[in-house]
């Protein structure tokens, strides 16, 4: 799919921005603070009604006003023009229409229900500074990709997710409950059968969680492993591994997940009462990373990490395009500066079939690399244009195809 045009209201620091986009690459250079990263972000939003950089949409409505609109127009490999919009109001003191924010998203000018609606809709895959993040940070962010990744790949997933956070919770407050019944005598043998109740639909929530996150992270282990390679040009063997509750195993079936977890709930209430919460399940599973034998977080250099992510957001695409036959946009936020000219060289090369968004400070980087040896992106992309970005107003300088 590609997009073919994009209105942002009142959104980061644009006041109303129109413009269109063609096919292959869309180079968007600029100063530092002028907004490109801010249209990556928005056409990022159309995807799952997420920022990649932030969780809080206030963040993303310019200062000073109320609500932000973003609509992205795109046309699928099918040559289906769809549309995505996400209009967020945000709250207004004093208005009791507004008490709460509200945020409401819309396919093809129908508003649907539910975010988990608008899963699998538009697929973007995004590569920005932050993702880093994916090896630094705790494992939530590393749930956060791959539950992102299933929902895109396979919408129910969400569903799933939504109704395991809630039981979570459901749980997590009867065992406070038992916690402090426990503490000042009071009978507890109804609350016991209560817990067996929760515990028999988490058990049957996660196992299908469970199941869908070690099948993504098999298929992401060996497409990533064939990225690094591609795109470092040596033999470096990237392991991705699913860690989830001792005793599943990547055979388990669905049936043998549910009992074991069953089980483990079961085993482990006794200690989850004194603490309060839920110390096992989905909600404390994690990716490990491995380069040549060697955790990643680590060990690791930089570039070397940059690498690993990079792979891991290439094999993002790849499994999109493969399950669902669509080639995903690809957003590329300051990637360039980073990597060197062969790297460069390499990546434009598997993206080539693809519509991307390449945002830079220098626009000769882009077309040649900092240096003379490498090609430059004529010789490697068929389709690319131009933008200058510049105080919130973007210009079309070039638009070349083969
Ligand atoms: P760089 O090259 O440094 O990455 P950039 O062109 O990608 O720059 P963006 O991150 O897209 O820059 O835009 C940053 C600009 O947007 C800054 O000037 C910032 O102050 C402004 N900005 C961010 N959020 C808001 C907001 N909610 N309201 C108004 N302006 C905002
Ligand atoms: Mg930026």
């Amino acid at each position: 799919m590609r997009v073919t045009k994009i209105e942002l209201k009142n959104f980061r620091n644009y006041s109303y921005l129109v413009q269109e986009f063609y096919p292959g690459a869309q180079i968007l250079y600029g100063n530092n603070a002028q907004g490109k990263t801010n249209i990556l972000e928005s056409i990022y939003l159309c995807t799952c009604a997420r920022s990649h950089r932030t969780g809080k949409d206030i963040e993303l409505v310019q200062q000073g006003k109320d609500d932000y609109d973003v609509k992205i127009s795109f046309v699928t490999d099918k040559s289906i023009e769809e549309e995505i919009r996400i209009h967020y109001l945000a709250t207004v003191s004093g208005d009791p229409l507004r008490t709460k924010p509200i945020r409401h998203i819309y396919h093809n000018g129908v508003r649907l229900e539910r975010v988990g609606d608008m899963m699998g809709l538009f697929n973007a895959v995004i590569f920005a500074p932050e993702d880093l993040q994916l090896i630094k940070d705790g494992p939530s962010a590393r749930r956060r990709f791959v539950d992102l990744l299933i929902s895109q790949l396979y919408p129910p997933y969400f569903r799933d997710l939504l109704q395991y956070q809630h039981l979570l919770t459901q749980r997590n407050n009867l065992l406070k409950k038992l916690r402090d019944d426990f503490s000042t005598g009071n009978n507890t043998s109804d609350y016991d059968l209560n817990l067996a109740v929760w515990d028999e639909q988490i058990a049957d929530c996660s196992s299908r969680i469970i199941s869908l996150r070690y099948e993504t992270v098999s298929e992401i282990d060996i497409l990533a492993n064939e990225a690094i390679s591609q795109i470092t040009g040596l033999k470096e063997e990237l392991r991705i591994r699913y860690k989830t509750v001792g005793s599943i195993t990547r055979n388990s079936t669905v049936g043998e997940v549910q009992q074991i977890m069953k089980m483990r709930l079961w085993e482990q209430a006794a200690d989850d009462i004194l603490r309060g919460y839920t110390c096992i399940g989905p909600h404390r599973d994690d990716l490990v990373f491995s380069l040549n034998g060697n955790e990643v977080r680590p060990f690791a250099s930089q570039g070397q990490q940059r690498s690993v992510v990079l792979s891991l957001k290439l094999a993002e695409l790849l499994l999109l395009r493969r399950r669902t036959g669509e080639s995903p946009v690809l957003l590329l936020d300051d990637v360039m500066s980073e990597l060197d000219g062969s790297r460069r060289y390499r990546l434009l090369q598997t993206i080539d079939k693809h519509q991307s968004f390449i945002t830079s400070t220098e626009l000769s980087q882009v077309l040649h690399g900092q240096d003379t040896k490498t090609s430059s992106l004529a010789d490697i992309v068929d389709d690319y244009s131009i933008f200058e970005v510049d105080n919130a107003t973007v210009t079309k300088i070039l638009s070349h195809s083969q």
